[in-house]
């Protein structure tokens, strides 16, 4: 067995829901010590294996105080999981700045003030990983994404510069890019037949991508199998877009 996550201390951010609950459960299977820090979460909790911490990424202060309780607690942190993120549609014409304000203070303050307050003790550790949540939209956006696929592309190159400041700790920090996980996010499930296919026809895998998907790329990402990967961006998407009109394959 290459992966072996038995005991490793994991942080989820947005942990309570979707991809980011599925993410917990995943490395909860695989003997981690998860913490999934929410903002939906009233109070600290232990359920399902892991433990609950109420923390709004975007407050400077809340992050601080959840990183201190976990360290505290386990005397490391083997893995972030910048997981949490919203969406926030709309164009620029009538984006208003409050919003265009929330998307980069969640989406890309969240990464940033997380990775920040786990480096301490990443570099004495002399180890770790983080791994970001970007999206399909930092490849090719859609319209009316500015907000949201701007913050996700800051989140890429965010990810490329803690690289290389991190390199010579041994801890790697890499983006991930999923493309169309039904959630409460895009609300894709509830989409009419029609609008569906229309998303469906982008993808060389023409099928909605699980949460779990995205789960096995982070189990292999954050093992040992994965260290000398870091700076990247891994696609796992299902090739969307990854030819011109995909949905010819399934018309042959
Ligand atoms: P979701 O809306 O279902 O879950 C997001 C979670 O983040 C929720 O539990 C929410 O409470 C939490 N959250 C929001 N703001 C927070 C804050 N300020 N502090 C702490 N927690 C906060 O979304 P999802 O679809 O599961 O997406 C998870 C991540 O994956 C996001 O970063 C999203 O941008 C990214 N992503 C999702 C898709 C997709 O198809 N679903 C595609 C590409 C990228």
């Amino acid at each position: 067995m290459l992966i072996d996550h038995t005991d490793k201390v994991v942080l989820v951010s947005g942990g309570a829901r979707g991809i980011g609950r599925t993410i917990v459960d995943r490395f909860v299977a695989e003997g981690a010590a998860v913490t999934a820090l929410d903002i939906a979460f009233d109070e600290d909790d232990t359920a399902a294996g892991h433990v609950q911490l109420a923390c709004d990424v975007s407050s400077p202060e809340s992050v601080a105080s959840a990183v201190r309780t976990v360290v505290e607690r386990h005397g490391r942190i083997d893995v972030l999981i910048n997981n949490a993120g919203i969406n926030v549609v709309g164009s620029v014409e009538d984006l208003d700045w409050d919003r265009w304000r929330a998307c980069f203070d969640v989406n890309v303050g969240g990464v940033f003030l997380l990775s920040q307050a786990v480096i301490p003790t990443m570099k004495q550790q002399r180890s770790g990983r983080i791994l970001n949540a970007a999206s399909f939209a930092a490849i090719v956006p859609s319209i009316g994404s500015a907000a949201y696929a701007a913050s996700k592309s800051a989140v890429v190159q965010f990810t490329r510069v803690l690289a290389g400041e991190l390199g010579p700790y041994d801890v790697t920090v890499n983006a991930y890019a999923p493309g169309m996980v039904p959630t409460a996010m895009n609300g894709f499930a509830e989409m009419a037949p029609a609008d569906q296919d229309r998303l469906l026809d982008t993808l060389s895998l023409r099928r909605w991508q699980s949460a779990k998907d995205v789960a096995d790329l982070l189990v292999f990402l954050a093992s040992d199998s994965a260290g000398y990967i870091t700076g990247t961006l891994v696609d796992v998407s299902g090739g969307k877009l990854a030819t011109q009109i995909p949905s010819r394959a399934y018309e042959i």
